[in-house]
């Protein structure tokens, strides 16, 4: 099976990598969901809500310094150097990402599409325009909540939040590529967060290939063309890069 996926990517000629959680995990990045997901302890839908942060912005941003903090240096692993070496040598390979760890573009990559934001930045809840790198540096020595020099109002991490809106421009090109790829590399996903989960249905019904890579069974169909590597993304992802000799 990893034979045929490697020579699937080698002839793609208009791939699409799209990626959530799992492809954090083997960084130090924990996912939401699965065995050692943040949700057996955390309840992050309140926590990560407009309406949380704006009823009581310093639980909100207890949750999200924590988070930071356990993300200090995180740094890409093998597979997202892999993607970045396949998007170099592709020319164009999009990533679409429901992470907010900016861990592709800190490995290289461009045309990222994070489709939930980055919590490597903040910027005024009140929008009066002040914005700000978010480094765990930073936030060591800030007040909970902090707050604008500008204006005197919360910041926010740049984040969708529960309850509000996914960037319309960023999601739009999602399913326009997904609609038009010819095969779609799906890292890391439940597949269980609407409308981000629809991207690769999206490809499927158009035509595309998807390849899988994930240790657990996830929403995606069994069927001829989903072709399901049940292995961590770190693994994975250099020998379909060629990095490595096939299995
Ligand atoms: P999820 O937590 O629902 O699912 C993670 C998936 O990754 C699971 O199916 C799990 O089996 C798989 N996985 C675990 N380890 C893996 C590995 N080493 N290699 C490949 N797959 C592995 O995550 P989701 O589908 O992305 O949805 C959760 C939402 O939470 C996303 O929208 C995302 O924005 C957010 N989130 C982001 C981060 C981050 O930025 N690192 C972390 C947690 C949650």
């Amino acid at each position: 099976m990893i034979n045929r996926a490697i020579e699937l990517v080698r002839r793609s000629v208009r791939p699409l990598v799209f990626t959530g959680a799992g492809m954090s995990r083997e960084s130090g990045m924990r996912t939401f969901r699965g065995d050692d997901g943040l949700w057996k302890e955390y309840r992050p839908e309140q926590l990560s809500s407009i309406a949380g942060l704006r009823s009581d912005p310093g639980v909100v941003w207890d949750w999200y310094k924590m988070r930071l903090m356990t993300g200090e240096g995180v740094e890409p692993h093998a597979g997202y150097h892999a993607l970045t070496c396949l998007q170099n040598e592709k020319g164009e390979l999009p990533v679409i990402t429901q992470n907010v760890d900016g861990l592709h573009k800190l490995a290289g990559q461009t045309d990222v599409l994070e489709i939930h934001g980055s919590m490597r930045t903040a910027s005024c809840l009140e929008k009066c325009g002040f914005s700000t790198g978010l480094t765990p540096e930073l936030l060591h020595g800030a007040p909970t909540p902090p707050v604008c020099p500008s204006c005197g109002a919360v910041l926010r991490p740049d984040i969708v939040l529960f309850g509000e809106p996914l960037p319309p421009k960023i999601i739009s090109r999602s399913y326009e590529l997904a609609e038009d790829c010819d095969l779609i590399i799906v890292v890391g996903t439940s597949v269980q967060v609407w409308p981000a989960a629809g991207i690769p249905f999206a490809a499927l019904e158009n035509g595309a290939i998807v390849i899988e890579i994930n240790p657990a069974q996830t929403e995606l169909p069994q069927s001829e063309s989903v072709i399901s590597l049940r292995r961590k993304a770190g693994e994975i992802l250099p020998l379909l890069a060629g990095l490595k000799g096939k299995v």
